[in-house]
């Protein structure tokens, strides 16, 4: 199994090629804003290796399980969310899109609350004023 795939968009941001507005990162993940976000603060949390999604590999999920847990917290904290939706798409039939594993963390406020309110389009917002106040500028 390759550990990078050089046309995978999400290996690419892994490895600095692409940019992206990171919020966290460890030895085995990095989390980012997704640059079209479901509500303020959605981020999606990848492995660093290319994996395909959750089926793939038995490891894959465990070992950015710690970089999931620190950036929900880290959203919930900082941006004040009332809740999360923790959510990972595995294959096309399930809406997934990008296939390099991914965990959508979906920070969740009282003012549009409810599993039908999750997925909608809507405009991005300042993505820029949202990496602020997860990351003080320090990533
Ligand atoms: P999927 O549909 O595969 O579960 O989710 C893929 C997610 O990645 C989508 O929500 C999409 O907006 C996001 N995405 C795709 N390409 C990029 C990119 O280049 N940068 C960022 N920040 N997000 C991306
Ligand atoms: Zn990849």
């Amino acid at each position: 199994m390759a550990t990078t795939d050089p046309d995978c968009i999400f290996c690419k941001i892994a490895s600095g090629e692409i940019g992206a507005r990171v919020v966290h990162r460890d030895e085995h993940a990095i989390a980012f804003l997704d640059m079209a976000p479901w509500h303020e603060g959605h981020t999606v949390v990848v492995p660093r290796r290319h994996v395909k999604d959750v089926l793939d590999e038995p490891t894959a999920l465990a070992e950015i399980a710690p970089a999931v847990s620190a950036t929900a917290k880290l959203l919930v904290d900082r941006l004040g969310a009332d809740g999360i939706n923790v959510l990972s798409n595995a294959g096309e039939v399930a809406g997934q899109t990008v296939f390099h594993l991914h965990v959508h963390l979906v920070p969740r406020y009282a003012a549009e609350p409810g599993i039908g309110a999750l997925v909608q389009q809507r405009d991005p917002g300042d993505l820029d004023a949202v990496l602020a106040r997860l990351t003080n500028g320090q990533l």
